[in-house]
């Protein structure tokens, strides 16, 4: 079976995405938020089948990660309290859908995170997402101040709350920031790169998986910069007196195949080894395009995928076995299924 470690529902019902707002007035007016919008089964279900589950039946793809729309996580809005109804309410609305599709979608949830305030905080909404509702893993923001970097690096003790979590719960983490408000930075184009690139960096600076070796962490959009200069972050692994990457991260660290080129792809399974690399699409989301110059979206990642020059045994690794083992809760609700 092929899983999509990578999706957000960028499609959900537009009442979602108007509560949101009310919410934030609310807020900035100093009013208590007005309650969730009632959203009806058949709603969500039109959400998902002419988009999502359209796209998986047409690219031969099974089931997708499902987590809430990253750039709407947008922790750096409101405040503490105002991210933690907002993340309940988006983990909700992913639970009802991987609920109606439970084939097709399992539920990755959305930290209640918010600038200055302890990871800590965020694990009650973790663990409800984990043990009662089924999800599979968590996306993890480094940067809650939106592009400002307030927080410190994940390396940092003050994050170890959450990995004592993640690794009791047995889930991974993406690392996986939200909207910018930072206008240097383009979300898309930018922050998200720049986050996947940094969060590396910092893993490699640190010894974070020495203290959590059971530790995993996502690292999307195939890694930002980090496959394309490899030969730089080994050159300063070695530099900085680390072990080698191999030893150092890359039992703990994984890339998803959001690279939306043919060329992009095949440096990052020609440098990155089959066993770190997630199928991922982030279908429906960033690049919504139909490139050009081969006809099919951008976001079609099994494309490219398909046309490496792979084994059968690396292929499945990359379509399923690397999910299964990352995500055993995935592995789990799979095996329950008779998958
Ligand atoms: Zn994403």
């Amino acid at each position: 079976m092929i899983i999509d470690c990578h999706g957000h529902y960028t499609t959900a019902p537009p009442q979602h995405a108007a509560w949101r707002q009310a919410q934030l007035d609310a807020h900035a007016a100093g009013h208590p938020a007005p309650p969730c919008p009632a959203i009806s089964d058949d709603e969500l279900r039109a959400s998902v089948a002419d988009n999502q589950l359209r796209l998986l039946a047409e690219r031969g793809a099974d089931l997708t990660l499902f987590s809430p729309r990253a750039s709407a996580m947008a922790h750096h809005q409101g405040d503490e309290a105002v991210s933690q109804a907002w993340a309940r309410a988006c983990n909700d609305l992913i639970k009802r859908v991987a609920d109606l599709f439970p084939e097709h979608f399992a539920g990755v949830c959305m930290l209640p995170q918010s600038p200055g305030v302890p990871i800590a905080r965020s694990l009650p909404e973790l663990e409800r997402c984990v043990r009662e509702l089924g999800f599979a893993g968590c996306n993890l923001n480094p940067d809650p101040s939106g592009g400002h970097w307030t927080s410190p690096p994940l390396t940092d003790e003050s994050w170890f709350p959450l990995y004592e979590k993640l690794s009791e719960l047995d889930v991974p983490a993406m690392v996986h920031v939200s909207a910018s408000s930072n206008p240097n930075f383009h979300a898309i184009g930018a922050h998200y790169l720049n986050a996947d690139t940094t969060a590396f960096m910092q893993l490699v600076t640190g010894d974070l998986f020495n203290i959590f070796p059971g530790l995993r962490l996502v690292i999307p959009h195939g890694g930002g910069a980090v496959p394309y200069h490899w030969g730089r972050y080994r050159g300063l692994a070695g530099m900085l007196g680390q072990p080698p990457l191999d030893e150092h991260v890359m039992g703990n660290v994984f890339f998803d195949t959001c690279v939306y080129h043919q060329a992009g792809i095949d440096l990052l399974l020609r440098v990155i080894a089959p066993e770190n690399i997630l199928f991922g699409s982030e279908m429906i989301g960033a690049v919504r395009g139909i490139d050009p110059q081969t006809g099919h979206y951008f976001d079609d990642t099994r494309r490219y995928v398909d046309a490496v020059p792979l084994t059968g045994e690396q292929r499945a690794l990359i379509y399923e076995g690397n999910a299964r083992r990352v995500y055993p809760r995935l592995d789990a609700r799979l095996r329950a299924q008779g998958r």
